[in-house]
């Protein structure tokens, strides 16, 4: 029993290995890094008003990723992780993320000034979009100035992302507006024309020829009783009951 017991614990510390092992690796976070300097690198260059913050980060990152050199094993993995998120922490993935954010609220903008279905809403999408104008040339300016440090750069991208991101918030807003307008314009289309169906259907009903229920003969709408056999047009219950029974 012990034995078997020693011989699970050296299975599960096995399986405990591989799987942590197989999350991260020393090829893998040093990958990560390559791709992630080269990231914070390009930022610079796209923000030169950030660049002396970015620098900054990337010099205290870079100390992280040196202590892992004098490394081995997972105690390496751990300190190349470690440098890996103190160099896109915070504000730098944030300042990474704006381009997209930028980018789908310009998008945004278009759309709702196009799909517009009606003059309020497209009276709704001009305003959303000329709010959207001026945030993301506010939020231009406010990078293109920067700020040097890493405590106002951070303040700084903050502003900008919230700033996008409620931009972006009003501009969906009349868009799904917009949308739920047009929605209900169509049902009551759909409606209309279902109506209009029902109509057709009773006005046809009225001139249809009849067939008697008795001789099988078709009879003219307006005949009220069969013209071979003479029984009732069968449109009343009380029709049928003065048929003559067979
Ligand atoms: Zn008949």
């Amino acid at each position: 029993m012990k034995r078997f017991s020693q011989a699970l614990i050296t299975v599960l510390t096995a399986l405990t290995l591989s799987v942590s092992g197989c999350s991260k690796s020393v090829e893998g976070e040093s990958k990560k890094w390559d791709s992630n300097t080269a990231k914070v690198t390009a930022l610079g260059a796209q923000y030169p008003g950030l660049k002396s913050a970015l620098d900054a980060r990337k010099a205290s990152a870079k100390e992280v990723y040196d202590a892992a050199s004098s490394l081995d094993g997972d105690a390496k993995i751990e300190k190349l992780a470690e440098a890996n998120s103190a160099l896109m922490s915070g504000y730098v993935r944030q300042l990474d993320q704006l381009d997209e954010k930028m980018k789908k609220l310009r998008e945004s903008r278009a759309l709702a000034a196009t799909n517009a279905g009606d003059s309020a809403s497209e009276l709704g999408a001009k305003v959303a979009a000329e709010d959207a104008a001026k945030v993301i040339e506010r939020v231009d300016a406010m990078l293109k100035k920067g700020s040097p440090d890493e405590a106002a750069a951070q303040v700084l991208v903050k502003k900008a992302s919230d700033d996008l991101d409620a931009a972006q918030k009003a501009i969906d807003k009349v868009v799904a507006a917009d949308k739920a307008k047009k929605d209900e314009a169509k049902a009551e289309v759909e409606a209309e024309k279902g109506e209009a169906k029902a109509d057709e259907a009773a006005a046809a009903a009225k001139v249809a020829p009849w067939k008697c229920g008795y001789c099988d003969s078709e009879n003219p709408h307006d005949v009220t009783s069969c013209n071979s056999c003479g029984a009732a047009k069968p449109d009343s219950a009380a029709d049928k009951k003065a048929a003559p029974a067979k």
